[in-house]
């Protein structure tokens, strides 16, 4: 059964089309759950040159195009309409734009907001198969309105960078982030976790009024290729390294002494946790294990190790005056301690000793970085099934971007 609607009037209002376009007709398919609104204009109607904006061109023959339009109820709407093109003197023969979506798009502009609006909050995944379309389709909306956003996106006063990376497709990929630690706003996303990453953020910088020798401080893991990237493009920058990567290096190296301890050493099997988690993060059962453990009696090297590292997280409570003198004295400590792993990560924080004292003058702060990987868990689970890193890119410029999207409303 097939409805004509006759009354077109209400559908031309709901649309908000103006002149010269009107509503034709309107058919329901209630079989096919289906609403098919069909636009036209009128014979001897003028257009507007595209390229140019030269008014009053006729129509030089049309294309019939069609676009999804938002749900009428529970049923799918889709406009249909012959779009002219206009043959303009200087430009030559063009397809006109029309109000109701941009060009190229088979979605008119407001369901295109709803897209968008949707990607906000849950996976584009299910937003396809809540909207019965495909996800590439979806996710090719999404990179349109964030690379126009990301256009417009000014970052002239950005002084403070934060990297770090995340892997893709089960760590297969990687995909490096740059955030303004003041704003925490992720500036840019990039392929690849070596020094070319920091050459690429260093191009969209300056491509969006930044200015490479305003960047003061910049905070990373001690990853060589980042260090080297920053020193080679953002030469006037101070490199702080992140607090929880400097941590992690002492935590890799109480664990290296507990496995080859536990060799003859029964007793810490299993203990692995203990020893890397803050003791006020244990169970009390757990605190209660880690005191025998600790004994004198028991002289285990892996305590030995457990205190060195437990001293230098006092590091962190120092005055920028006292910090050195503290770091040296550690040291020495940890160089004498007859213990191979911690001599070697005692090493490492003798080779990144600037970048680690600088934290007690730029006071960067890891907290955000790690907002920044929360972020990236949602915007993972955001696009979950997101087939390119591309995608994940656009997912992650969505949700860490605080970009400002021009869309309909
Ligand atoms: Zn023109």
């Amino acid at each position: 059964m097939r409805i004509i609607m006759r009354d077109t009037d209400l559908f031309q209002l709901a649309l908000g089309l103006t002149p010269p376009w009107y509503v034709v007709s309107c058919e329901f398919d209630p079989e096919k759950r289906r609403l098919d609104i069909e636009i036209d204009f009128p014979r001897g109607s003028t257009f507007s040159c595209p390229s140019c904006g030269k008014g009053g061109c006729g129509a030089y023959d049309t294309e019939q195009h069609s676009w999804r339009h938002l749900n009428f109820f529970q049923h799918e709407a889709y406009l249909t309409a012959r779009v002219p093109r206009v043959s303009c003197g200087e430009c030559g023969v063009k397809t006109v734009d029309v109000p109701w979506a941009r060009s190229g798009s088979g979605f008119t502009l407001l369901f295109e907001a709803l897209v968008m609006v949707m990607a906000k909050g849950m996976p584009v995944k299910s937003i396809a198969n809540l909207l019965k379309e495909h996800d590439t389709r979806l996710w090719r909306v999404l990179d349109h309105y964030v690379h126009e956003a990301r256009q417009d996106a000014d970052f002239s006063s950005v002084t403070d960078v934060g990297v770090d990376e995340t892997s893709s497709k089960r760590g297969h990929n990687y995909v490096t982030l740059f955030v303004n630690l003041l704003l925490s706003q992720v500036l840019f996303a990039t392929e690849g976790k070596d020094a070319s990453t920091l050459a690429r953020f260093k191009s969209d910088l300056e491509s969006h009024q930044g200015d490479p020798s305003r960047i003061r401080e910049i905070c990373c893991d001690m990853s060589p290729a980042f260090i080297s990237g920053v020193e080679k493009h953002f030469p006037e920058a101070q490199l702080t390294f992140d607090k929880f990567h400097v941590m992690k290096i002492l935590n890799e190296a109480v664990d290296e002494v507990r496995r080859q301890e536990q060799q003859i050493r029964p007793e810490l099997k299993r203990t692995r946790y203990l020893w890397l988690k803050n003791p006020q993060n244990l169970k009390s059962h757990q605190v209660a294990m880690l005191d025998v453990l600790k004994l004198k009696k028991m002289n285990l090297k892996t305590v030995r190790a457990y205190h060195i590292r437990m001293n230098f997280q006092e590091l962190w409570q120092q005055s920028p005056h006292t910090s050195e003198a503290f770091l040296k004295k550690w040291y020495f400590w940890a160089t004498h301690s007859r213990l191979e792993p911690m001599k070697e990560a005692a090493y490492t924080v003798k080779r990144h000793w600037d970048g680690i004292l600088r934290w007690f003058t730029s006071k960067i702060n890891n907290a955000i970085l790690e907002g920044i990987n929360s972020l990236i868990q949602a915007a993972k689970a955001r696009a979950r099934g997101y087939r390119t890193t591309k995608n994940l890119i656009t997912m992650i410029y969505l949700i860490g971007g605080k970009l400002q999207f021009k869309l309909p409303t």
